[in-house]
C-alpha cells in the first residue's frame, strides 16, 4: 500500500506527514489493520526499539475540582463515586511512588487535581519530590498540576522535576464543547511555560469523546508543533456519573488505528499508551506495543488499570523489554535539543494533564466512526478502590 510505504518512509527520516496522510490511516479498513499496525511498528522499533517504559501515577489529590472539564470524574458537579481526599503528605507520595519504582516504573507522575497550583501547593509538590528522589536519586519525576502561574515551572524544575504534564487533550476548534472553564491557549502557555524552565513536556490527548477524524489529526498536529518530548494517548473513560457517560464510540480497531497516526506524526517522541486502553482496545492490548513505546503500569488516578504484573507479563508475553533506569528513552538526537527527560540518564487516567475503506493520501476527509461501532462496556469500568487515598495496598 503506498500510503504505509510513504509513512514508515517519512517515519524513519523524522519528516512530518501530511494532513491528509494521517487522516487516511484513520480511514483505513479493518482487512488493513495488522499491515498499519506492521507499518507503524517499524517506525516504533527504528527509534525505540522493542523498549517499553513502564510510569506510574501518584494521585496527590482527588476530586473537588473546580473546573468543568466535561471528560472527567473530578470535575465540578462529577457524580462519579470516586475517592475524595486532599494533598496526600510526602511521605505517604514516596510510599506509593516507592511501589511503582519496585514494580518497574522509571517514572513517577505526580498529579493534583484543580485548575491550578498555589505557590504553596507547589512548596508541597517540592518536598514531595524531594521525598521520593532522597530513596529513588534515578527515578523521573513528572509533575501534572493543571495550569502554571509565572515562576511556578521554575521553581519545580529547582525542586527536582524532571517533567511536567498538561494535555491538549482535543483540538482548538472543539475545546469548548468539553471545557468551559479554562481554554487551548491557557494549555499551549502551560506547556511553553514548562518547556522554557527545561521541564521535559509530555502532552496529549483523549480520543473518544465524539471527536472527528479532522479534530483528532488538529490535536496531534498541533501537539506536534509544540514538540513534547512524550505524548500520552487517552482512550476516554466514560464514567458515570460525568456528562460523557454514555459516549462509547471506540472500538479496539480504531484504538490501533489512533495510535498508529500518532506513531506516524510523532515518530521519535515517546508515545504513551495512558487511561481506557483496558476497556478499549480490551484482548488486543499487547498489539498496541507495536506502536507505543511507553504505559501506565497498574491503576489510574481514579480508575483501576489491570495489575500491574499482568502488564509485565504482556510486555513479555508480546515480545517486548521493560527499560530499564540505565536507559535514556529518548533518542540521541532528541536528547541534543535539552529538553528535560531525554537530557537525564538515567502522566481520567493523567487527568490535567492530570483519554471504511483504504484510502489514498488525497482522498476526501472521511467521516467520523459512528458512536453504534463500539459496544458500551460499563462492566469495565472500576473505581479506584485502592493504593494511595485508601487503606489497601496499590497493584504495581
Ligand atoms: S481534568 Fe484537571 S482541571 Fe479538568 S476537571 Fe479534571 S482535575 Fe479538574
Amino acid at each position: 500500500m503506498d500510503l504505509l510505504n510513504t509513512l514508515v518512509d517519512k517515519g524513519l527520516r523524522r519528516e512530518l506527514p501530511t494532513r491528509d496522510e494521517a487522516l487516511a490511516v484513520l480511514a483505513t479498513s479493518d482487512d488493513e489493520l495488522l499491515d498499519v499496525v506492521a507499518a507503524a511498528g517499524k517506525v516504533r522499533r527504528q527509534w525505540f526499539g522493542r523498549r517499553v517504559k513502564l510510569n506510574y501515577l501518584v494521585n496527590l489529590k482527588s476530586g473537588l475540582c473546580p473546573e468543568d472539564c466535561s471528560y472527567c470524574s473530578q470535575r465540578l458537579g462529577s457524580k462519579a463515586e470516586i475517592l475524595k481526599y486532599t494533598w496526600l503528605k510526602p511521605d505517604e507520595a514516596a510510599g506509593a511512588a516507592g511501589a511503582g519504582i519496585a514494580g518497574g516504573a522509571k517514572r513517577v507522575c505526580l498529579v493534583a487535581s484543580g485548575r491550578g497550583p498555589t505557590d504553596r501547593d507547589v512548596d508541597r509538590v517540592s518536598k514531595t519530590i524531594e521525598a521520593i528522589k532522597n530513596e529513588h536519586k534515578d527515578v523521573e519525576i513528572c509533575a501534572c498540576l493543571g495550569l502554571l502561574s509565572e515562576g511556578q515551572a521554575d521553581r519545580l524544575r529547582a525542586a527536582g522535576a524532571d517533567a511536567y504534564n498538561h494535555n491538549l487533550n482535543t483540538s482548538e476548534g472543539t475545546y469548548g464543547d468539553i471545557c468551559t472553564t479554562h481554554d487551548f491557549s491557557d494549555r499551549v502557555d502551560t506547556v511553553r511555560q514548562a518547556q522554557a524552565a527545561g521541564l521535559s513536556a509530555c502532552s496529549g490527548l483523549i480520543a473518544g469523546m465524539g471527536e472527528s477524524d479532522t479534530d483528532l489529526v488538529d490535536v496531534v498536529f498541533a501537539l506536534r508543533d509544540m514538540d513534547p518530548d512524550s505524548v500520552p494517548v487517552n482512550f476516554l473513560i466514560p464514567f458515570e456519573g460525568t456528562p460523557l457517560a454514555e459516549k462509547w464510540s471506540l472500538t479496539p480497531q480504531r484504538c490501533l488505528r489512533i495510535l498508529a497516526m500518532v506513531r506516524f506524526v510523532c515518530p521519535d517522541v515517546e508515545v504513551r499508551l495512558a487511561g481506557g486502553r483496558e476497556i478499549h482496545l480490551r484482548t488486543l492490548q499487547p498489539l498496541a506495543l507495536h506502536l507505543v513505546n511507553s504505559i501506565f503500569l497498574g491503576d489510574y488516578l481514579t480508575s483501576e488499570g489491570q495489575a500491574g504484573q499482568a502488564d509485565l507479563e504482556m510486555i513479555a508475553d508480546a515480545g517486548f523489554e521493560v527499560e530499564g533506569a540505565d536507559t535514556t528513552t529518548l533518542p540521541e538526537h532528541r536528547r541534543d535539543a535539552g529538553s528535560g527527560c531525554g537530557s537525564h540518564e538515567g502522566a481520567s487516567a493523567s487527568g490535567c494533564g492530570s483519554q471504511q475503506s483504504a484510502c489514498a493520501p488525497c482522498a476526501a476527509e472521511p467521516e467520523p466512526v459512528a458512536a453504534s461501532a463500539a459496544a458500551a462496556r460499563t462492566d469495565l469500568v472500576a473505581v479506584r478502590r485502592r493504593g494511595v487515598g485508601t487503606d489497601l495496598p496499590p497493584n504495581a
